[in-house]
């Protein structure tokens, strides 16, 4: 057992069978980046729209080339959409309705996962969202990164914390999972800040949580910056041992979907270490049972 609730040991709790997300590109854009609110996107925002593990083509030949992907390592699995590029419920219900309809239909599809903003949620949207919840295993995926306004800012994303937690509460009164992804290393910010960022999305008690270093990656409005004014990025070291003290004041319950960055390796300008996955995750394991510690140790409230 990992001393973490990982997304796959809550996929063989509830499914009793691997799961693993099929990530899709819908070919959605974004305020961010359409001109509406900027043309540049977040600063950290790769050219691909954070969905660098997508194919291309329609939906039926990007599910064909995920399931062929996956054939050799998961026999029998079960699957989940994962519409990941850009900002998914960006267009009419009539739209959304049109691209995730038809593949809650596709064998051993047990769910949908969207990622999109906090501000493209419209009532009209959230309801849509909620009728799907009942429907299938759903969840939408949000990119917090931070709840310091001065690193919303650095990281450009386009709307304040206040416009965060005002959609938060509407997806709170209407049921829907919801899972948060959180950068650590933003140069505006200490090891406190971070910290508080994560304390916040305990104290709210989110259904899910991603986790990743910020680092440079060539096609971004950061490189560019970081190029300019070099500025200084997590150690490995440093980054497993906020990773290990935020688990502790999550909830147990909370399920980790992921605890590493997960950049394309052409693109990746620093720090190298990001694209040792597998390490960073060995020593944050090794740190908590070191520490004799796990997720949820120093958290105080009461589980979901
Ligand atoms: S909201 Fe997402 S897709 Fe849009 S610019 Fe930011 S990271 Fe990129």
């Amino acid at each position: 057992m990992k001393p973490y609730r990982s997304f796959n040991d809550f996929s063989m709790e509830t499914f009793g069978r691997k799961v693993v997300k099929y990530s899709l590109d819908g070919n959605f854009s974004c305020p961010n980046r359409d001109g509406t609110l900027a043309s540049g996107g977040c600063i950290f925002c790769g050219s691909a729209g954070a969905g660098e593990f997508t194919s291309k083509g329609d939906l039926k030949a990007q599910i064909a080339f995920q399931k062929e992907l996956l054939a050799n390592k998961w026999k029998d699995n079960l699957w989940i959409a994962y519409f990941q590029n850009f900002t998914n419920t960006y267009a009419s219900v009539e739209i959304l309705k049109e691209r995730f309809e038809p593949l809650l239909c596709e064998e051993s599809c047990v769910g949908l996962a969207i990622a999109t903003r906090g501000d493209c949620l419209s009532e009209e949207v959230l309801d849509y969202l909620a009728e799907l919840s009942q429907r299938t295993f759903f969840w939408i995926e949000l990119g917090l990164q931070s709840i310091h306004e001065k690193s919303i800012e650095f990281l450009r994303r386009g709307y304040s914390h206040q416009r965060f937690e005002e959609s938060v509460a509407e997806l709170k009164k209407r049921k829907i999972r919801t899972l948060v992804h959180v950068i650590f290393g933003v140069p505006t910010e200490n090891e406190e800040e971070m910290l508080r960022t994560v304390q916040y999305v305990s104290d709210v008690n989110f259904w899910g949580i991603k986790i990743h270093n910020l680092y440079i990656q060539r096609d971004t409005k950061l490189y560019k910056l970081y190029e300019k004014n070099p500025f200084p990025l997590l150690e490995q070291e440093e980054y497993v041992d906020l990773v290990v003290k935020a688990l502790e004041i999550l909830p147990s319950g909370t399920v980790i979907h992921r605890l590493t960055g997960d950049p394309p390796r052409r693109l990746l300008i620093a720090p190298k270490w990001s694209t040792d996955k597998l390490n960073t995750l060995y020593q944050i394991e090794k740190n908590l049972k070191e520490r004799n510690s796990r997720q949820g140790k120093k958290w105080k409230g009461e589980e979901r």
